[in-house]
């Protein structure tokens, strides 16, 4: 279920990105006009590193925290839209993986002290479309949570923004530590690990640029990393 922030974050968006090849509509009236709105996560399969990197940079006149926001949502968004499509559920099973593996050495506990499930006041050992799920749930209560993000556009952000907003990326980042490390193959059989890839590597580059994540965060995906930055970049931006 999308949150009121979601919903009314993307109706409104500020960030526009000019087309150049904008799908042209129809209106009632028969005048065609352009639809300039478009994600800011481009996703797109040929975005190079040097796009990527102006991509994640703060906009002139957009705020630093509406940026961080949208950000949250477009990640989010894309990031569980990929795992609904690639019908991730089939091989993200409680058999396949009874806990969320993020490499051979690395295993992701779920821990929320907030929870009603007072089993998750500590980090708990769960399957990984369990976490998964609970992530999601955790994230959705997050955004609709107005001590967090405002529901109202004249609000000012609080101060557990930031913060929250700090862990809801390190927790996408388990997610994708999870994908490449176990269902590796299985994206792709599927013909889609240049989508994932290149929404890995906007939101890597996205998380640095921000100063999201501890260096050691990154350390389950290094060897991914290598592969998709080149292993001098990697260790440079990364390490
Ligand atoms: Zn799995």
């Amino acid at each position: 279920m999308l949150s009121n922030f979601f919903k009314r974050k993307r109706q409104q968006s500020i960030f526009t990105v000019q087309q150049t090849t904008a799908p042209t509509t129809s209106t009632s009236n028969g005048h065609h006009h352009h639809h300039h709105r478009q994600s800011v996560i481009i996703s797109g399969l040929s975005a190079s590193i040097r796009e990527l990197e102006q991509l994640v940079k703060l906009p002139s006149q957009v705020d630093e925290k509406d940026w961080l926001a949208q950000h949250v949502l477009e990640f989010y968004e894309n990031l569980f839209l990929l795992i609904d499509s690639m019908k991730l559920n089939h091989d993200c099973t409680e058999l396949n993986c009874p806990s969320m593996s993020g490499g051979d050495c690395y295993e992701y506990r779920w821990f929320d002290d907030e929870s009603t499930n007072v089993q998750y006041h500590q980090p708990t050992t769960v399957s990984a479309p369990l976490y998964i799920n609970l992530l999601s749930e955790w994230i959705d209560t997050k955004l609709d949570d107005p001590k967090v993000f405002p529901q109202q556009d004249d609000k000012a952000y609080p101060k557990k923004f930031k913060p929250t907003v700090v862990k809801i990326f390190s927790r996408l980042f388990r997610v994708f530590a999870h994908i490449y490390h176990r269902h590796g193959s299985y994206i792709n059989n599927l013909g889609i690990s240049a989508h994932i890839n290149t929404l890995f590597k906007h939101f890597v580059l996205f998380t640095v640029e921000w100063d999201l994540m501890q260096k050691a965060e990154y350390g389950p995906c290094m060897n991914v990393l290598c592969k998709l930055f080149g292993e001098e970049y990697a260790k440079k931006k990364f390490q």
